[in-house]
């Protein structure tokens, strides 16, 4: 089962990634963006942190839905939103319940994303976060580094595609050879998650 603690660890692990990437995440948001994604997240995630320490949530679904109203009032973008409606939902679907099993989990992030696609009106293959973050809930099942690799792949997937939402879209063709922001941040999200289940 998943505590309180686990979830903490898995934000607490998502601002260490956001804080070691933030300069990679803001470089690829340089050519098919406005070069702010790094420093977008980066400002939220530290307020996830300080929060977290401050209010101490006694449940996962507290720790996921305090992070995801962090995220919403101070990352701003079309990201901060997104994130904070991916958390917040996760959160609300887990209840209040004090431990929650891998398959809770697995189904409250299912859907999370679908928050975000309700939301953002991305589907697979619009070269978004969600590219990422539909293969890793879709492999959830299989353990969490088996969701940790597929949200990279998705990740690394969005290279050749062009992009049809949020501001790359604009460019047009000129989209295509670059990574998505988005899905590479989200792809770090659940590497942080792979990470607090490892220990
Ligand atoms: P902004 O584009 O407002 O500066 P960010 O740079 O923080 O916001 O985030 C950009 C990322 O947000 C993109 O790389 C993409 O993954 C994601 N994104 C943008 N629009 C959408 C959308 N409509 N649906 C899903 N994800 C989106
Ligand atoms: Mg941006
Ligand atoms: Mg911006």
């Amino acid at each position: 089962m998943l505590d309180t603690d686990f979830f903490r660890r898995w934000m607490t692990a998502a601002a260490a990634f956001v804080d070691r990437e933030a300069d990679r995440l803001t470089a690829l948001d340089s050519p098919i963006g406005d070069a702010d994604h790094g420093s977008n997240l980066q400002r939220g995630f530290t307020a996830v942190r300080a929060a977290l320490e401050k209010e101490a949530p006694d449940t996962p679904g507290a720790v996921l839905t305090l992070a995801g109203r962090l995220l919403i009032s101070t990352v701003g973008g079309a990201s901060g939103p997104l994130y904070g409606t991916l958390l917040r939902r996760t959160g609300k679907a887990l209840g209040e319940e004090a431990e929650v099993s891998e398959e809770q989990l697995a189904q409250a992030l299912r859907a999370g994303v679908e928050g975000v696609k309700t939301l953002g009106g991305a589907v697979p293959g619009d070269k978004t976060m969600v590219d990422a973050l539909v293969p890793a809930v879709d492999a959830l099942g299989d353990g969490f580094a088996a969701a940790r690799a597929a949200a990279e792949q998705g990740a690394e997937a969005t290279t050749p595609l062009q992009a049809r939402k949020g501001r790359a879209s604009y460019l047009g063709e000129r989209s295509i050879g670059h990574q998505d922001p988005g899905a590479t941040s989200s792809a770090l999200l659940i590497a942080a998650l792979a990470e607090a289940a490892a220990g």
